[in-house]
Order: structure tokens, then C-alpha cells, then sequence
């Protein structure tokens, strides 16, 4: 299969050098003009579970792409999406298939700017990955992936595209209802990411807080009636049991959450993609959503602050 992934970032590198391992014919999209130089001269140096190993990809710019691709593996962070569709235009045309995995709320709705319900494919992903600088990435662990075709597609593509997956070793499998999982993993960011950026602690130090199911079950509930009233039947006792795992180290505990990771490294975080996403959802169906309008506007000011420090 041809295979282009836009935004080739931490995800999009694990993506792009699992593809390209199983024999696919994988280009990889990105504005990073380092990273780009630094992939095509030496090639992508990928730290796999504690093996090192170099891998020849083609890395371009995006107004370098060209040809056309049966799959565009779209990875970038939710607040990139719109302006990443809009440079790769010149590569999209009536048969080009799209995959979306980023996180966050609304990312179908921005892909339909640019193609057909028919060309989107959406699905939510336990694979994790760590970007170790320009053309080094760090892959541990292992994942999965839950996919469904958002409109009437090409069910031969559909299963072609979960066999070429499953070949390269992404135990992707079929969702009978994406939207379900990409909103609960949407409601678990919300809470996870957000609070261990305002507190700067990892999520098993959130987890021993005495007061963190008071922080978090507002929070989640938040989430569930505007999902609910959205028509979207998230399971707020399957979110809180998800919550309640990853706060142990063994499932994820001492991890840091990429929002923190952003704020950090003074770049925007996803937050109008999440808490954003649900505050602004409630706004419209005249829902209260104080926790998550706060939360929002906290992570706004700590951008604001990271930026100017
Ligand atoms: P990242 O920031 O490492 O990668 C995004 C890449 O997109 C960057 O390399 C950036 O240069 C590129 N990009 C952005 N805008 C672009 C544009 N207009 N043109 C070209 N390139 C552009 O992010 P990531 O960690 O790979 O995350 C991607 C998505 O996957 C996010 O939604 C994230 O929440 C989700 N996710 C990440 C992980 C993880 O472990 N990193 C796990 C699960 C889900």
C-alpha cells in the first residue's frame, strides 16, 4: 500500500517505521525542516523497546509531496490538522483514503472540509511513542487500535487497510462505534492531561492525591451529559475504571501527559480539543460546564505565561 503520514512527529515516526518494516511504500510528511534534512540524510534512528535501529524512510516537506497515496495517516496534534489538510491538498484526490488517530474532538468534523464522509477512516490507538529529537524516536511498549469507516467507503479498502496494518503488528481491529471511543479517551485526556499540567505531576502522583476523585468525578460527569445529550453514549463507570488504571506506575503512572510535555516545551497544547471541546459543546446545549470552562481557561494561561517566560 501507499502510504503517506502527515505529521510525522513521535506518533507519526512509530507509524511510519512499523509500515515501512512490513514492506509498505511509506512517505513521511512534515514541516520540521530538521527533522525532514535529518531522516533522508541518515535516516529515521529509532530506539525500538531498547534496540537501536535505522530506518530509510523518505521524509519531504509538505510542499514537497506529490503522487498519490492510497492512505494518508493523518498524526498530527488536533489544533494542527486544519492547517496540515490545507498544505496537502495538492496529494488529495477523489480515491485518497484518510486515517485520522490523532486525539481530541471535532477532528472529523475537519477532515470533511476536505473530502467526502466516503475517503474517512477514524480510530483511537493505545500505541504510545516519545520523539528524542530531530529524526530520533523512541518506541516502548506495545498497543492497539480500534478503526471505523466514517461514511459509506470501500469496505475492500476498509479490510485491506486493517490487514496492512495487522501485518506490521498493530493489532487494529474494527469498531462498532468509534466515536464512543475516541470521546472516551477524549473525556480521559481531559482529566489526566489537565490536572497533571496544572499541577506538574505524572499521573500516578495525581492518583495518590487524597482529594482526586473529588477533582475528577466533576470533571467526568462534565463530559458525560454533554456526550450524552450530543447523542454520543460514552460510559462514564468505563471512563473512571480506565482513569483508575493508569494511575499505577506498571500501566502508566510515571508518565508525564504530552499536554505537560507541550507546556513545557512552550508550544500549544490540545486543550480546545478536549476540555475546550466539551465546555464549548455545553455552551451550545445550554449545559453548565464550570469545571471544564476553568480548566480551559488555566491551561490558556499557562501557555500564555510558558510563551512569555
Ligand atoms: P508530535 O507533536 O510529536 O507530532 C506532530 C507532528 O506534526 C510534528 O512533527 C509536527 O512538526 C507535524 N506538523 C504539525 N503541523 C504540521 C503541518 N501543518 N505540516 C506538516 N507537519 C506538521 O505529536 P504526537 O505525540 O505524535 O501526537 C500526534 C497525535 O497522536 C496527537 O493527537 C496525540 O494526542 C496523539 N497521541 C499521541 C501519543 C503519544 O504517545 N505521543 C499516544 C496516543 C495518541
Amino acid at each position: 500500500m501507499k502510504i503517506a503520514i502527515a505529521g510525522a512527529g513521535a506518533m507519526g515516526s512509530r507509524f511510519g517505521y512499523m509500515f515501512k518494516v512490513a514492506g509498505q511504500d511509506v512517505t513521511l510528511i512534515d514541516k520540521w525542516q530538521d527533522h525532514v534534512s535529518i531522516i533522508n540524510r541518515s535516516g529515521l534512528t529509532v530506539n525500538d523497546n531498547g534496540v537501536t535501529k535505522i530506518c530509510r524512510i523518505p521524509a519531504v516537506l509538505p510542499d514537497r509531496a506529490d503522487g498519490h497515496y492510497d492512505l494518508i495517516l493523518v498524526l498530527t496534534k488536533a489544533m494542527q490538522l486544519d492547517v496540515m489538510m490545507k498544505s496537502i491538498r495538492p496529494i488529495i484526490d477523489e480515491r485518497t483514503n484518510i486515517l485520522i488517530l490523532s486525539n481530541g474532538i471535532g477532528n472529523i468534523e475537519t477532515l470533511e472540509k476536505y473530502v467526502s464522509k466516503e475517503q474517512i477512516y477514524a480510530g483511537v490507538t493505545l500505541w504510545t511513542s516519545e520523539l528524542d529529537g530531530p529524526g530520533k524516536v523512541t518506541l516502548t511498549g506495545s498497543g492497539s487500535i480500534e478503526l471505523q469507516k466514517i461514511g459509506e467507503g470501500s469496505d475492500q479498502f476498509f479490510q485491506a487497510l486493517i490487514d496492512t496494518m495487522n501485518q506490521a503488528g498493530f493489532n487494529a481491529k474494527v469498531s462498532r462505534n468509534v466515536l464512543v471511543s475516541i470521546w472516551q479517551k477524549a473525556a480521559l485526556n481531559s482529566v489526566l492531561n489537565t490536572y497533571c499540567t496544572i499541577l506538574s505531576c505524572n499521573i500516578g502522583q495525581f492518583g495518590g492525591l487524597e482529594n482526586a476523585v473529588e477533582l475528577l468525578q466533576p470533571l467526568v460527569n462534565e463530559c458525560v451529559t454533554v456526550a450524552h445529550s450530543s447523542g454520543v453514549m460514552i460510559d462514564r463507570d468505563a471512563i473512571l475504571k480506565a482513569i483508575g488504571t493508569i494511575f499505577d506506575p506498571k500501566m502508566g503512572g510515571d508518565h508525564y501527559p504530552s499536554m505537560y510535555q507541550d507546556l513545557h516545551s512552550k508550544r500549544r497544547t490540545e486543550v480546545d480539543f478536549l476540555n475546550g471541546a466539551f465546555s464549548r459543546m455545553g455552551d451550545r446545549l445550554h449545559i453548565a460546564t464550570p469545571y471544564n470552562h476553568l480548566l480551559t481557561d488555566l491551561i490558556h494561561a499557562k501557555e500564555h505565561l510558558a510563551r512569555a517566560n
